[in-house]
């Protein structure tokens, strides 16, 4: 936990947000600022800064939230029409929160590529 970190502190419930699925490890909640129909963003509940630190030691991080995602993607009905996963990474990928969260998108079509 960083006492710092806006998604630790979702984590612990001292900032509201919509749940939309969580276990031991993980945490999800909808976006603020949607851009799809369905828009969720999954967490560690260990706090990680983004993908770029990922490596041997947490390797399993990724696994758990793709898990997570595709049960959100089936919870919310988008899961045959399709979605999209979306890690963004550093300044010119606009990461606004660093602390590592998967985009699950989806319930329209997206654009390829992405802007
Ligand atoms: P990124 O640009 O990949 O760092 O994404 C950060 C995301 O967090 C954005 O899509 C924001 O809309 C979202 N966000 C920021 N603050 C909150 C909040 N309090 N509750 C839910 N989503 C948030
Ligand atoms: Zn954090």
């Amino acid at each position: 936990m960083d006492k710092n970190c806006l998604f630790c502190k979702i984590i612990k419930g001292e900032i509201k947000a919509k749940i939309a699925y969580e276990n031991e490890k993980v945490f999800a909640f909808y976006d603020i600022n949607p851009q799809a129909p369905t828009h969720v963003l999954i967490i560690p509940k260990l706090h990680i800064s983004g993908a770029p630190e990922i490596d041997d030691n947490n390797r399993t991080v990724v696994s758990d939230l793709i898990i997570a995602a595709n049960e959100i993607a089936r919870q919310s009905g988008i899961d045959k029409t399709g979605y999209r996963l979306v890690l963004n990474c550093g300044p010119d990928a606009g990461q606004a929160v660093f602390h590592l969260h998967l985009h699950l998108l989806g319930g329209r079509k997206l654009n390829w590529p992405p802007g």
